[in-house]
């Protein structure tokens, strides 16, 4: 069921042709996330010497992976492209929509009622077009890709910043939005800007109360959480070959806290054992057999700082357990200096909960660590001062320490088990006592602690540890706490010490499941109908965007002028707006209600140029679209920062803006407008930004000759009769002028399908 061996026969195929082609192009030894990029180099793509931050290269990725939140989006537009089946072996998870309340059963239950309609619709279209199907329980994504999917020299991208998860598996993996997925699914190349490189060189192993979290809790206080944009992060060292699998991963997750591109780890023997544990010896021989091409050239090793644009050394034996937050994954603490920062810092120092696992720590190794102080704590009569839950990553991962006893320990010192999904890790977390809004403390050994993101408090402090620092302060009660010095005193009243944590990196009897949750799509799915109820509030199926009409834009209503930042979130908000991600029509109507009005400094309140009075954005929009009239949106810079979500391109392409005009773009964002066929334009001197006025009707002139690298002209016509003609540059190429006239990327796809 899992994962197509074929297809990683393939892969390793081109290897040793490809490699060679590569040292001769750049002249010199290779790191190995060079080595998988230029593998993975699609068939248009030349083997020459890319620039590091620079070039924009077109990949071609082995694997598509989604999440239920994001995936809905991503098929919808994938339905459009015409194709019978996906081009790519891909699969979807269902994660994110699974509330934590009371425990892992009812909460399942509770959420398969609620969200029905959406993993009806995601295992339908999944059977249809030949994407493999986990059901809401089956884990989370990170963790079933791990377990299943991730093989050493792959690459695969994942609608979902913590794909580089599979990192820990040799596997260059990728977090993107669904527009990106579905052009892949499609068979179209992936164009990515080729990375720059940060080498982190480990030596020595770990021990005692240390673990792979804090290797990256370490270097998220080394790196900040900007430190790594734009590049991929390479692990080596003898170091690195002393971790687990698993712990590998942990890093790579979290390399998303540093604004990495990915993360990544070479093959070795723990790769090895961990392929073997999950069944996957067949795929362990493979990579046995290009092994020299799955990790960096020794003398890139020997020599870092020549081949990596910056290089950082940990010493693992000399590593402290980290303790990072609250409210950012970078302000990194060794636990030796945690209390007094506690204290210094005024934050609430009693522990109200600490939970575990998510798909950043809940392996095996992880698990079975936590739940050796778990039970001593029982066998030393302490009883957890805090609430503790443990979140499973996978129902595999659940079975299987269930089987070997270690739920059931968590369970004898008050633990409760959640179900096997995102839940107060994203956010879906009834958290009792959360509406007080009171501050307080939690601890958790997920990856992110922005303020609210686990219970919408934000006055709750969020920390970050692993597993085995997050089951000692949840039997402490207490951020003081240093387990590695401190002492307890027991229900009995005699002072007690938790000796370190000690597990396994595999279990012994082999992992075990008896349902995973994985559905197979149909071998033929043209009889597979996929029904979305035209009355739904939360799908509806995507009707092609028009083609250009041929002509020059005129009489466009400048819509709104953007002041300062203007992210996706201002364009496309999250939170409760998540339901509706896989509806176009009721998502639109938080189109831009984040944006500040540059005339007003109000935000959601712009001027009706039909009727002269401020209204709600997307009202407004929605008044010119039913009248027939375009307009224009104005923006200020790197407009569109922030995720990668298409909505914030196809929400004004719905409802009928024609252009974004801004001093600069955002990348992805700038792609993502192209792809849906709207106009990203920016102004070729910034300063008539100025020029535009509230009232004005705007004319693009130049588009029946549109061409690269070719200014088109902008003429606004102001209210009181004057004129300014500015000039404003693009950066479309042939292809994407093609999707500008077309209406979108995928219209084109649907053309020559
Ligand atoms: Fe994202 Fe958290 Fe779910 Fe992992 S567990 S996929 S970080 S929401």
């Amino acid at each position: 069921m899992a994962f197509d061996i074929e297809m990683i026969k393939k892969v390793y195929a081109r290897y040793p042709e490809r490699i060679e082609a590569a040292r001769k192009a750049v002249g010199r030894p290779l790191t190995l996330t060079e080595k998988i990029l230029y593998a993975h180099l699609s068939e248009g793509a030349a083997s020459q010497a890319y620039s590091r931050g620079v070039s924009y290269v077109d990949f071609q990725p082995d694997r598509v992976a989604m999440q239920d939140a994001t995936a809905q989006m991503a098929l919808l537009q994938f339905m459009q492209a015409g194709k019978s089946q996906v081009a790519v072996p891909s699969t979807v998870h269902c994660d994110h929509l699974i509330q934590a309340e009371v425990g892992a059963e009812k909460d399942l239950t509770k959420a398969k009622d609620k969200n029905k309609e959406v993993y009806d619709f995601l295992a339908s279209v999944s059977n249809k077009y030949g994407l493999g199907f986990w059901k809401p329980g089956a884990g989370i994504i990170h963790q079933v890709v791990l377990e299943n999917y991730a093989f050493p020299g792959g690459m695969m991208i994942g609608t979902d910043s913590h794909t580089p998860n599979a990192g820990g598996l040799g596997m260059v993996a990728i977090g993107v939005g669904g527009a990106d997925a579905c052009d892949v699914m499609a068979g179209l190349p992936w164009e990515l800007k080729f990375p720059k490189l940060i080498g982190v060189k480990l030596t020595g192993k770990l021990s005692g109360w240390t673990s792979a979290k804090d290797v990256i809790l370490k270097v998220a206080g080394i790196l900040t959480v900007k430190g790594g944009t734009g590049a991929i992060v390479e692990y080596f060292g003898d170091g690195a070959k002393s971790l687990s699998a698993t712990g590998k991963g942990t890093i790579c997750n979290m390399g998303a806290e540093i604004g990495a591109t990915t993360s990544i780890f070479g093959y070795d023997e723990k790769s090895a054992a961990y392929l073997a544990s999950t069944e996957r010896a067949d795929v362990a021989e493979l990579a046995n057999g290009i092994a020299e091409h799955l990790t960096g050239d020794d003398e890139v090793y020997a020599n870092p700082a020549t081949y990596f644009d910056e290089v950082i050394e940990i010493n693992l034996s000399e590593l402290e357990p980290h303790v990072n937050g609250p409210f950012t994954p970078d302000l990194a603490w060794p636990i030796s200096k945690f209390a007094a920062a506690v204290k210094e810092n005024g934050w609430p120092a009693k522990l109200e909960v600490g939970l575990i696992g998510s798909c950043t720590n809940s392996s095996y190794e992880d698990i079975s660590r936590a739940a050796s102080l778990a039970q001593q704590a029982v066998d030393k009569k302490l009883v957890a001062k805090s609430e503790y839950t443990i979140t499973p990553g996978s129902e595999q991962v659940r079975f299987t320490v269930d089987r070997d006893g270690f739920l059931d320990t968590f369970g004898q010192m008050g633990g409760v088990v959640l179900a096997n999904a995102c839940g107060p890790c994203i956010g879906q977390w009834a958290r009792h006592g959360a509406e007080k809004q009171e501050k307080n403390s939690i601890i958790t050994s997920f990856n992110r602690n922005f303020a609210k993101r686990a219970d919408g408090n934000p006055n709750t402090h969020s920390f970050v540890a692993s597993p085995e620092i997050v089951t000692a302060l949840a039997i402490a009660g207490d951020l003081t706490f240093n387990p590695m010095t401190d002492s307890l005193i027991n229900e009995d009243g005699v002072s007690v010490k938790l000796d370190e944590p000690s597990g396994l990196e595999l279990p012994t009897k082999g992992f075990a499941v008896e349902d995973a949750g994985y559905q197979q799509p149909a071998e033929d799915g043209s009889n597979v109908s996929v029904v979305v109820s035209p009355t739904s509030d939360r799908l509806q199926l995507l009707d092609s965007f028009k083609p250009w009409e041929g002509t020059d834009l005129k009489g466009l209503k400048l819509l709104i002028k953007a002041k300062g930042k203007c992210t996706t979130d201002h364009i496309s908000m999250a939170g409760p707006w998540l339901r509706f991600r896989g509806h176009l029509d009721n998502i639109s109507n938080n189109m831009l209600i984040g944006a500040v009005n540059a005339y007003t400094d109000a935000t959601n309140s712009v001027k009706n140029q039909l009727t002269g009075t401020y209204g709600e954005v997307p009202a407004t929009q929605r008044d010119y679209k039913a009248n027939g009239i375009g307009s224009i949106v104005v923006g200020d810079e790197n407009y569109g920062e922030g995720s990668s979500r298409e909505h914030a391109a196809m929400e004004p392409r719905f409802l009928g803006v024609r252009a974004i005009l801004v001093k600069s773009f955002a990348r992805i964002h700038e792609t993502n407008l192209k792809k849906q066929g709207m106009l990203g334009l920016t102004f070729a001197n910034p300063a008539d930004y100025d020029l535009v006025q509230e009232d004005d009707s705007i004319d693009i002139i130049g588009l029946t000759t549109f061409a690269p690298g070719k200014q088109l002209q902008v003429v606004l016509n102001h209210a009181d009769g004057s004129v300014d003609t500015i000039q404003v540059n693009h950066t479309y190429n042939e292809g994407q002028i093609e999707w500008f006239k077309a209406g979108s990327a995928l219209n084109l796809i649907k053309a020559k399908a």
